[in-house]
């Protein structure tokens, strides 16, 4: 029998969309393989009614409530995990790609000595043996990635479903995980707390992404961007530059060494275009740049282009937005 767990992530109590996608995603695999079990690892104090008709297939969701993990430590999650595993006699374990399963999985990799293949798409040939597929080099190329050892850690890109998933007829139990005991070495004061604004979505889940670049021209030119992305329902994105500036948090940051992001339309402005930005966008569904430079290769990448400046494009996209909603 093969067991697979799925880290169920959770910020503010809150189960992360792209996590339910992962063992959305995973159950699909699973639904015609009588020999393989799914369960889950939620940690940290959290409702689980959120997850009613959400999660498909069947299998167990272990939840732990623990103070311990209700902010994101590292080093409890981390034995937390391996302990599940270890518990529940999983071979491979499945994250959403996020800022937080980037830290977990290396460390798990070493902990477990398991294989650890990150930023993964899957299709039936990953099932039969054949490896999963990873973007590589700034996303110019797929590469086809096989594990080499028996335990293997996957980490999933948002998105990367292949088909809708159908939750009806699903069998999903919770168990309570005993509490883990700390050492006091294990115990880590609390330094600084960041909150994120609430209902604005995460970047790298977000559905609509309204990006700035350098060009946008100050920390308060992302006002313009805020009221759109507002508008919208969407995040607001940036690029490296913007993010080395401080005029956007990091947790913004969208490319090689930000996130990796999938929405269903990515607005780009004042944005060059350059390899490492695209390498996060490959998997965008439409893409739109306002640029003012013409030759910007940005614009080989969009399918929709406004050669113009921001400062005078946004307003009019902004007024044009909002007497649409106003019909509505
Ligand atoms: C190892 C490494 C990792 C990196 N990781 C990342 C990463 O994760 N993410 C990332 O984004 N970059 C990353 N970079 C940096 C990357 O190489 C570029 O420097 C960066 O993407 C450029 O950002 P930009 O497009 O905002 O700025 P620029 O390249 O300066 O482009 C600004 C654009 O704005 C346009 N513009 C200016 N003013 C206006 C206006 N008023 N109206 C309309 N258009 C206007 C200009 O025509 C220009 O096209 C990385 C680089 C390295 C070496």
């Amino acid at each position: 029998m093969n067991t697979f767990l799925v880290f169920l992530e959770q910020r503010e109590g809150v189960v992360k969309e792209a996590s339910i996608e992962a063992w959305n995603l995973v159950q699909e695999f699973v639904a015609l393989r009588p020999d393989t079990c799914v369960s889950a690892l939620l940690a940290g104090p959290a409702d689980i009614l959120q997850l009613d008709g959400c999660l498909a297939g069947k299998g167990v969701v272990y939840h732990t409530n623990e103070e311990a993990f209700r902010l994101c430590n590292p080093q409890h999650y981390t034995r937390l995990i391996a302990e599940t595993m270890k518990r529940v006699g999983a071979t491979t374990l499945f994250f959403a790609d996020t800022a937080l399963s980037r830290d977990l999985a290396p460390r798990l990799s070493v902990r477990l000595h398991a294989s650890l293949l990150s930023g993964c798409t899957f299709d039936q040939a990953w099932w039969d043996g054949g490896g999963c597929q990873r973007p590589v080099y700034s996303g110019a190329a797929m590469a086809i990635s096989v594990p080499r050892h028996s335990l293997k850690i996957y980490t999933i890109l948002p998105h990367a479903a292949s088909s809708a998933t159908i939750i009806s007829g699903a069998s999903i139990t919770f168990e309570l995980l005993e509490p883990l005991s700390f050492t006091s070495q294990e115990l880590f004061p609390l330094v600084r707390r960041m909150t994120m604004r609430k209902g604005v979505p995460d970047v790298a889940e977000a559905a609509i992404i309204v990006a700035g670049g350098r060009g946008m021209g100050s920390a308060e030119g992302f006002a313009l961007l805020e009221e759109l992305a507002r508008l919208l329902g969407g995040a607001v994105g940036a690029s490296r530059p913007v993010v080395d500036e401080g005029w956007r948090p990091h947790a913004e940051q969208i490319g090689q060494t930000g996130k990796t992001v999938a929405p269903a339309l990515y607005l780009a402005c004042a944005i060059s275009g350059t390899p490492q930005h695209l390498a996060a966008i490959g998997s965008a569904g439409t893409i739109v740049a306002i640029n003012r430079d013409l030759h910007a290769p940005i614009f080989d990448v969009a399918d929709y282009g406004i050669v113009g400046d921001v400062h005078l494009v946004l307003p009019k996209l902004i007024e044009e937005l909002q007497e649409f909603l106003k019909k509505r």
